[in-house]
């Protein structure tokens, strides 16, 4: 009998934070919700709590807190409901908790991250943006505490799962001493996969968010648009991985059917394929070493017929370079990129840029901000915050409608 696991969800109404409690509740002798957290969504976090009985429920907004506890003491549930940043840090660092779920969108899921990470938990990592920021922070706060980290993002998840089981990135050179030549990231390329230039530029917010393969949050739909998703993907393999930017290839598959690659010095290439449903990826996370059943339809090959595979374009889709060359730069440099894209979606989303404007604006920044050495957690905050602040002002400042 497996020991029953204690679950901490950060971002629990989400795409990935629902994926997630449909797998726990698939597995009740195996999972047991202790909190769940979200911003505003007071219904869904309500519905949530009766279905799963949590000892806390976090939400940022006050009134939505107000509404939720209201409702919480009417239905007589023994639930406490906390409010504000600080109790994300809290819910991720319970005792009782073993795992945690990190699967708030953007920065705002940073801080709750570390909590986790400070606390040696188990962390399941859906927020990327995280990683992104502050790698090098989180990666040694991992180590220095005896957490473990485990990749939710699909790609991610199918690279873990094509290394070898004892891979250990704290080695210098790791890919190298497990015999791996090259990691393979692949991308679906999003709605505009084959979109020209002109078109790219009259696209809504609703067009960008309509993902032909994957029912995802808004951010991360217009992130894969634009592939900038594939850009925080290769700085979020980096980390995970300590592999350098040359030995991370970004191969277009529209498929999303292979969900990566790991290529090896002898001419072996492991692939991990499936249906694309983040079931998959989220319940081998939270069994891992095992294997538990995730509701995922079974892949039937015959049905799929052709798997296609294509370079990515660097002038639709600039983002993706502007990616490597931030990674390539180190520093504060990924950083001032994913602040300027969350500034970036947010004013495309809000009709106040066009599309194409979202990887300009990120060039722009990234050309303003000089790079500086990341030491501390200080030194990524700040960085985020300045790159916030000329990414607003140029936004103010400038034409980015076309
Ligand atoms: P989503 O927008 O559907 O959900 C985001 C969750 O975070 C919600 O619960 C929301 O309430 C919460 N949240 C948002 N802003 C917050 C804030 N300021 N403070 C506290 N909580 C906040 O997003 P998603 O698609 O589930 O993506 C979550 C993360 O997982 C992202 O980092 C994304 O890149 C990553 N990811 C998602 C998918 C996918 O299929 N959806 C796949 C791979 C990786
Ligand atoms: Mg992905």
């Amino acid at each position: 009998m497996t020991n029953i696991s204690h679950l901490t969800i950060l971002g629990s109404t989400g795409s990935i934070g629902v994926s997630t409690l449909d797998v726990v509740a698939r597995h009740p002798e195996r999972y047991r919700v202790l909190a769940l957290t979200a911003q505003s969504q007071d219904n869904t976090l309500f519905e949530q709590c009766i279905r799963f009985a949590p000892r806390y429920a976090v939400l940022i907004d006050e009134g939505a807190a107000t509404r939720l506890e209201q409702r919480i003491a009417g239905a007589g549930l023994d639930v406490e409901v906390l409010c504000g940043a600080a109790a994300l840090e809290r819910v991720a660092s319970l005792p009782e908790v073993d795992t945690v779920m990190a699967a708030i969108v953007g920065a705002a899921g940073l801080r709750p991250t570390l909590a986790a990470a400070r606390s040696g938990k188990k962390i399941l990592l859906a927020n990327k943006e995280a990683l992104v920021m502050a790698g090098r922070v989180f990666m040694d706060l991992v180590q220095e505490h005896g957490a473990t980290l485990l990749p939710i993002d699909s790609e991610h998840n199918a690279i873990f799962q094509a290394l070898p089981h004892n891979y250990s990135r704290h080695q210098t050179d790791s890919l190298t001493a497990s015999g791996v030549s090259k990691i393979l990231l692949t991308a679906s390329g999003g709605p505009f996969l084959n979109a020209t230039l002109s078109e790219l530029q009259q696209v809504t917010p609703e067009q960008a968010c309509a993902h032909p393969n994957w029912a995802m949050g808004r951010k991360i739909s217009v992130d894969s648009a634009t592939m900038i998703n594939k850009g925080l993907e290769v700085i979020e393999a980096h980390w995970l991985f300590n592999a350098s930017a040359d030995a991370i290839q970004v191969v277009v598959h529209p498929q999303s059917i292979i969900h990566s690659l790991v290529q090896y010095v002898d001419g072996s290439v492991l692939a991990q394929l499936g249906n694309p449903d983040m079931r998959t990826p989220i319940a081998y996370a939270l069994a891992y070493p095992e294997r538990i059943e995730a509701g995922a339809e079974p892949l039937d090959l015959l049905k799929v017929a052709t798997l296609d595979f294509v370079a990515p374009d660097f002038i639709r889709f600039p983002g993706l370079a502007l990616a490597y060359q931030a990674l390539r730069a180190g520093g504060t440099a990924p950083a001032v990129l994913n602040a300027a894209n969350e500034i970036a979606v947010a004013a495309f989303l809000n009709k106040q840029i066009s599309f194409l404007a979202i990887p300009r604006l990120i060039e722009n920044v990234l050309a303003d901000l000089p790079v500086t050495a990341v030491n501390t957690l200080e030194d990524v905050l700040s960085a985020d915050a300045a790159a916030r602040v000329v990414a607003n002002d140029l936004i103010k400042s400038t034409t980015y409608l076309s």
